[in-house]
């Protein structure tokens, strides 16, 4: 089953020629899933080998213009694109005042949407921001003769966990976790649930097992009786459960609120971080709530991250081979940190795939 994420944006604070506005697409079992929605993101799509259509899932991991500004633009888009009751529809994850922007977007615009979608919103905590920077957004739209917006759930910090739970089926998980920056941002963990391992089928034959209905129901986990009365457990016949894999996305963040982050993405098999400075301008970058590759592999390092990618570069930085190399240097200042650790510096429409563990 393959997994792997595609940039369509990798820079910070506006789209350029160079660089993409935030945005990310996680796919897995035919489905995207978008990460972000800046500026000029559904052109980006529309360059890359990935379908809008198939977007089913939205995360917004906080409301600053170059992470939600295409979202309205690239809604609107799909559909236009799409015949009525065929798209799927689509769940919008973000922080509280999500849905309320969209509404008011598409309200203003005249824009109906062809195709159901759901905003649910995360309610954030004030202390993800400096105070003078928090705004309540939860007295919005409410009220009487006051036009309704989307339907949705409003999520709150689930305080023994640290975290926001998204998602859940039998297959993965998904979690929000809080980040402090300029406005309250969030960082999300898709999780797989662990997967039964196969059949050994030559202990199969050993046991006596017949091929057929059984070999399903020890699958399933269930303990069978054979006619001779001897009882199999799926302990007897099945290997090793095979470990799920764990993708860590970001929003743009000075650190990570409290220890959740460290928690949740221990070892994950790519995380993906902001890096809009360079270490030498480590203190502007707090100042504006921003990570230095310094930052971003101080976190890698203690989760343990198998794979760190660094994203939302500003765009000082040219993208490697185009005129000077200064974003090389911003992976030799992660890799410092991490013993020389491979760190990958995403570039616009660059896929990487996440194999699954052995
Ligand atoms: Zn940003
Ligand atoms: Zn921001």
């Amino acid at each position: 089953m393959s997994l792997e994420i595609t940039f369509l944006g990798t820079g910070s604070a506006f789209p350029s020629p160079a660089r993409g506005a935030s945005a990310l697409v996680l796919r897995r079992e035919g489905q995207c899933w978008l990460f972000d929605c800046g500026e000029g993101t559904q052109t980006q799509l529309m360059r890359s080998h990935l379908r809008a259509a198939r977007i089913t899932k939205i995360f917004i991991t906080h409301l600053h213009g170059d992470h939600i500004f295409g979202l309205p633009g690239l809604l609107c888009t799909l559909s236009l694109q799409s015949s009525p009751d065929a798209k799927a529809p689509v769940d919008i994850y973000g922080p509280l005042g999500l849905r309320s922007f969209l509404w008011r977007s598409l309200e203003l615009s005249h824009t109906q949407l062809l195709f159901p979608y759901t905003v649910h919103e995360l309610v954030p905590t004030p202390d993800q921001c400096p105070p003078e920077e928090f705004k309540d957004f939860s007295s919005w739209d409410v009220g009487e003769g006051v036009p309704r917006g989307p339907p949705g759930r409003v999520v709150h910090l689930d305080p023994g966990e640290e975290s926001y739970l998204l998602v859940e089926d039998e297959q993965l998980e998904v979690r929000a976790f809080r980040l402090f920056h300029r406005v309250p941002s969030f960082g999300f963990v898709l999780e797989e649930k662990p997967r039964p391992g196969k059949l050994n089928v030559q202990k199969l034959k050993e046991l006596g097992v017949p091929p057929g209905p059984l070999y399903g129901k020890l699958k399933s986990g269930a303990t069978i009786v054979l006619e001779d009365g001897a009882a199999v457990s799926p302990r007897d016949v099945l290997e090793p459960p095979v470990p799920g894999r764990k993708v860590c996305v970001l929003g743009d963040c000075s650190a990570p609120l409290g220890e959740a982050a460290v928690r949740l993405c221990r070892r994950a098999d790519l995380l993906v971080h902001e890096a809009t400075l360079g270490d030498g301008l480590r203190d502007t970058a707090r100042q504006r709530g921003h990570s230095t590759p310094g930052t971003a592999a101080e976190l890698a390092r203690r989760c343990r991250a198998r794979r760190l990618v660094l994203t939302h570069f500003s765009q000082r930085y040219r993208p490697a081979g185009d005129g000077d190399g200064e974003v090389a240097e911003l992976r030799r200042q992660a890799e410092a940190v991490l013993d020389g650790q491979e760190v990958t510096l995403a570039e616009d429409f660059m896929t990487i795939e996440i194999p699954l563990r052995k």
